[in-house]
C-alpha cells in the first residue's frame, strides 16, 4: 500500500494536497481552498479527482468543493457541517471510514477549531491530514469550540504514533515560533526553534511536521507543562489558558 502526496502553496497561507492511491490511481483532495489552483496542479500532474475530503466548512478549505465537483464529478465527503457551504455526498463522522483505492482514511473527530471538525488518519502510511487543529508549534483558534473539546481532540491526535506526518492546511510557523518562545524556554524548543528559522528563511515549507516532534515542541500540546499555566493543574484549563494568550500575542 502507499500513496503519493502532492503538496502546494494556495491562497496566502493556505497548504492545498492531492492524494494519489498508488495502486488504483484514485486521487482525492483534502479540503479545496481554491478551486482554479487544484485545477492548475491536478493538469500538471496529468491526474483525475475522485474524492474531495473537507476537514471543515471554513470557505478556504471547502470553497472550492463545488466548481471541482462539476469540473471533475468528484464526489464530496465530509462533516455535516461543510452543508452550510455547498452539497455534501456522504456525510461523515468519528471512526468511519473513507477508501480511497487501497488506501484508508479513519476520520478523527478533532472539534474544536470549529464544532465538526475532523481529521483524517492513513495509519499503514503513518500520515494525518487534520486541517486546521493542529499547525506546526500551533493550533487552530477556538472558533466553535470549548477548551475541553478542543484537548480531547488534540489528546486523539497526540495519541499517533509518533512517527506519524501530521500535514496541517496553513504555514503559520514564523509567527507560531515567536510566540512558542514567549511561553517556553525548554531545550527542545530552541533547538528546533532554529532548525524551523533556517527553513523559513529559505523559503522552504515547515509542513509537514510530527506527531512527536510536536509532542515535544507544541505548546498546545506542552500546555499542562508550562509556567503560564502554573495556575491550574487541569490539562483542558491549561490549554484553554495558553490558546487565550495566543489569542492576545502581538509579535
Ligand atoms: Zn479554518
Ligand atoms: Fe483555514
Amino acid at each position: 500500500m502507499s500513496i503519493t502526496i502532492h503538496q502546494f502553496r494556495c491562497l496566502s497561507d493556505n497548504y492545498g494536497f492531492l492524494v494519489r492511491d498508488d495502486a488504483t490511481g484514485r486521487v482525492a483532495a483534502i479540503d479545496t481552498p481554491d478551486a482554479a489552483t487544484y485545477e492548475r496542479e491536478l493538469e500538471a500532474l496529468g491526474w483525475g479527482l475522485d474524492l474531495i475530503l473537507n476537514t471543515h466548512w471554513h470557505p478556504d478549505h471547502a470553497g472550492g468543493n463545488s466548481a471541482l465537483k462539476a469540473r471533475y464529478g468528484a464526489q464530496v465527503v465530509a462533516p455535516a457541517e461543510v452543508a452550510r457551504l455547498s452539497p455534501i455526498d456522504r456525510e461523515i463522522a468519528h471512526g468511519d471510514i473513507v477508501s480511497l483505492g487501497d488506501t484508508r482514511f479513519e476520520v478523527i473527530d478533532t472539534g474544536g477549531h470549529t464544532q465538526g471538525h475532523v481529521s483524517f488518519h492513513d495509519a499503514a502510511d503513518a500520515v494525518v491530514f487534520v486541517g486546521d487543529t493542529l499547525f506546526t508549534l500551533g493550533c487552530g483558534r477556538m472558533f466553535e469550540g470549548t477548551p475541553s473539546q478542543f484537548w480531547a481532540s488534540l489528546g486523539r491526535l497526540a495519541a499517533l504514533p509518533e512517527e506519524t506526518r501530521l500535514f496541517c492546511a496553513h504555514e503559520y510557523t514564523a509567527s507560531n515560533l515567536r510566540f512558542a518562545r514567549t511561553v517556553d524556554p525548554g531545550e527542545a524548543l530552541a533547538r528546533r526553534g532554529v532548525l524551523l528559522e533556517a527553513r523559513i528563511a529559505a523559503g522552504m515549507p515547515t509542513v509537514p511536521t510530527t506527531i512527536g516532534e510536536e509532542k515535544a515542541t507544541n505548546p498546545f500540546l506542552r500546555a499542562p507543562a508550562l509556567a503560564l499555566a502554573s495556575g491550574t493543574d487541569d490539562p483542558a484549563e491549561a490549554f484553554g489558558i495558553v490558546r487565550g494568550a495566543k489569542d492576545m500575542f502581538k509579535g
